[in-house]
């Protein structure tokens, strides 16, 4: 068999799928896609547009008409991707702590997933694409050539995102970012809609023990065995 053309990365918030979905998609030169990113947006433009979490017909009509886009960095500053909402570089706006506390309970809503679903689809039916969320595997491209779901216990992502957000020159509070992932991984996981589950054909990585390498060499060997 050659190599993995769709390659499915799931998992709970801060396991560290977006790095190694971007590692992965440089080493192998696809596109890659981290689906997180297009909640997030949405969710901002919810907020900028003062709408209500209850109000689901005005919510699904803004995930439907807004543009987002993801594209290669255009400044170095520690980011992946620009992503770009209606032509605006919300990129670093996407991770305040109010999107935080918003995107689970949007994302649980149908009209934003099936606005989300749609576009991840036709990206991947498109491209080699490396694409990173909660729900490819089981539900956007379930016959992607390769699954892998990515998890760690919650103490060890909290500590990950905490020192990533020390890094990036923020003063985050660790028991309140513990508390943010908690609750998003909580939702995700029950919410009724492309709940976070692990596809029954995906292999799974537990990267308590083991850094960013070891975790990109272990995905390697699944892709260049295959
Ligand atoms: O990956 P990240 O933590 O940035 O994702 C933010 C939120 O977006 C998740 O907590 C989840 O609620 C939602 N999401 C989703 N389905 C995806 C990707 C993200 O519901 N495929």
């Amino acid at each position: 068999m050659g190599l993995p053309k769709t390659i499915a990365i799931d998992g709970t918030a801060g396991s560290g799928k977006s790095t190694l979905g971007s590692l992965l998609a440089e080493a192998l030169g696809y596109l890659y896609l981290d689906t997180g990113v297009m909640y997030r947006a949405v969710t901002l433009a919810v907020i900028k547009a003062g709408l209500s979490l209850d109000d689901e017909s005005a919510i699904g009509e803004l995930a439907r008409k807004v543009r987002i886009d993801v594209r290669p960095p255009s400044i170095d500053d520690g980011r992946d991707v620009d992503v770009l909402l209606d032509d605006e570089d919300v990129t670093w706006e996407i991770r305040q702590d109010d999107v935080n506390a918003w995107v689970s309970p949007v994302s649980t809503q149908r009209a934003v997933r099936d606005a989300m679903t749609e576009q991840q689809r036709r990206i991947a039916q498109e491209n080699n694409v490396v694409m990173v969320g909660r729900d490819i595997g089981t539900v956007v491209i379930p016959d992607a050539d390769l699954k892998i779901y990515l998890d760690a216990s919650l103490e060890v992502r909290a500590h990950r995102r905490y020192q990533e957000m020390l890094e990036r020159g923020e003063t985050p509070d660790f028991n309140a970012v513990l508390a943010s992932l908690k609750n998003r991984d909580k939702i995700d996981s029950n919410r009724e809609i492309a709940p976070l589950k692990p596809a029954e054909d995906a292999y799974i990585i537990d990267s308590d023990n083991l850094n960013i390498c070891q975790v990109f060499e272990t995905a390697k060997a699944l892709i260049y065995r295959m």
